[in-house]
């Protein structure tokens, strides 16, 4: 094989390894983001418990505002942890989706096929428009399991 052909080869090579570089770089940065949101979200919870827990040194006034806050969080949370939304700004880095859809006219409409109409997004009929298509590289959103009375 001539010189000539080799070089070509080797510069291959170096753009295979620094491609590859740049993807394990990638997906580190992503396995960090992931981390920290996680990290975020148990903090709060932990912030938030602290901040509703009664401690003795409490006076009258401030263990009414604990109680208040507890109230608060746990309605807020329940919002939380069952938001759709949140999760797509917080996990799939998605803006805050602005236009209602002209079919589910900005109401979360459940769980299931795409229906077609733009508002649809990890297996979630979200009533709004996406902003953006879905990020490929997003994680899926947790699967919620609901125990129907019979
Ligand atoms: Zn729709």
């Amino acid at each position: 094989m001539a010189e000539k052909d080799k070089e070509p080869k080797k510069h291959n090579e170096k753009s295979k390894t620094s491609r590859l570089r740049r993807n394990t770089r990638e997906a580190s940065l992503i396995q960090l983001r992931q981390r920290f949101r996680e990290e975020f979200c148990r903090k709060m919870s932990e912030w938030a418990k602290a901040c509703g827990t009664p401690l003795s040194a409490d006076t009258p006034e401030s263990r009414s505002e604990r109680e208040q806050f507890a109230k608060a969080w746990s309605l807020v949370h329940g919002y939380i942890v069952k938001s759709n939304a949140l999760w797509r700004l917080l996990y799939a880095g998605e803006e805050l989706r602005k236009t209602p859809c002209p079919l589910h006219k900005g109401r979360w409409s459940g769980v299931g096929e795409d229906p077609g109409c733009g508002c649809w997004s990890y297996g979630n009929i979200t009533g709004w428009l996406a902003e953006q298509p879905d990020n490929p590289d997003a994680p899926r959103p947790p699967v919620m399991l609901v125990r129907l009375k019979s």
